[in-house]
């Protein structure tokens, strides 16, 4: 079933869990990470980077994530991760997806708060939901974003500016990097914890690859309840592409599908053990019972 984004974070806050939020490629690992959820039972967000829509096309992959995800056992929505362009999101709006992050970050307050206000009239208008992001997260990412943490505000500020542009999740600072840890994060769950007191709005961890079960556990404690997942299935990836590569070369035997097939494998599995930790699974059937769904809106990927 294709869902809601906000409608499946705010299942997992009730619930306490956290729904994974995976970034996939393309085909292989769209499949791969659907994959695990179903046979976890666990809902899922499928997400891509500005990058990779860039790269498949939206149509594409609007139409790809529609065969993979309508007739399948489990809630999945399909986000846009990080984009601070203004004509992508519309072109992702008008496709019809589940929501969008609209990366602020490099913008100043005054402005960022005038354009996340935009974006979510422009999102709303067709049943969108809206990831915010004003503070930015320490790492680059597929090209968006920056190694050095460029504005950051109090949470009151951060609840206040929610309010006033409408925005349905957020996405904070809470210590995490995007990429690979090279040394230990302060991780913040206390400012989830100071956040979630001042809003109702589901609070979204990025950076999480590389975070221990127990991260994990205290951040879905203090109320985050989407999880974002890039590194990892990356690195499953290419890990597999190079283990299968190694072995061809030795034996001389090149078959690609034997290939796709291995990293679908090792993708499935990385994800099944985030769904694990994020105590997702087994909560399909109550949030699919709870009207997550995206039927009944004029959205692309429904039709
Ligand atoms: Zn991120």
């Amino acid at each position: 079933m294709i869902a809601s984004t906000v409608a499946l974070a705010r299942h997992g806050r009730e619930h306490g869990y956290a729904v994974p939020a995976v970034n996939v490629l393309d085909d292989i690992s769209l499949r791969a990470v659907v994959a695990a959820a179903v046979h976890a039972s666990a809902p899922l967000i499928v997400q891509a980077s500005v990058k990779t829509v860039k790269q498949l096309g939206i149509e594409l992959m609007t139409t790809t994530f529609r065969l993979v995800a309508q007739d399948v056992p489990v809630p999945v929505a399909l986000h846009l991760d990080h984009c601070p362009d203004r004509a992508v999101i519309s072109d992702v709006v008008a496709a019809g997806w589940s929501s969008v992050l609209f990366d602020a970050s490099d913008r100043d307050l005054a402005q960022a708060e005038r354009e996340t206000g935009e974006v979510v009239a422009e999102a709303h208008a067709r049943g969108l939901d809206v990831e915010s992001e004003i503070e930015n997260i320490v790492g680059v990412e597929d090209g968006v974003g920056s190694d050095v943490a460029l504005h950051a505000y109090s949470v009151e500020e951060l609840a206040a500016v929610a309010d006033r542009t409408g925005v349905d999740l957020l996405a904070p600072q809470l210590g995490t990097a995007h990429g690979q840890y090279t040394a230990r994060p302060v991780l913040r769950p206390d400012r989830v914890r100071a956040l979630a007191a001042l809003t109702d709005r589901p609070i979204v961890l990025h950076g999480g690859t590389g975070l221990a079960p127990e991260d994990f556990r205290a951040f879905i404690d203090a109320g985050v309840s989407k999880i974002n997942i890039s590194t990892a299935v990356k690195m499953a990836y290419m890990k597999a592409a190079a283990a299968h590569l190694d072995t061809a070369r030795a034996k001389d035997k090149w078959d690609p599908p034997t290939m796709f097939r291995e990293i679908q494998g090792a993708v499935t599995a990385a994800i099944a053990t985030h769904i694990d930790w994020f105590g997702a699974a087994g909560h399909a059937a109550d949030a699919m019972a709870s009207g997550v769904g995206l039927a009944g809106r004029a959205t692309g990927v429904e039709r």
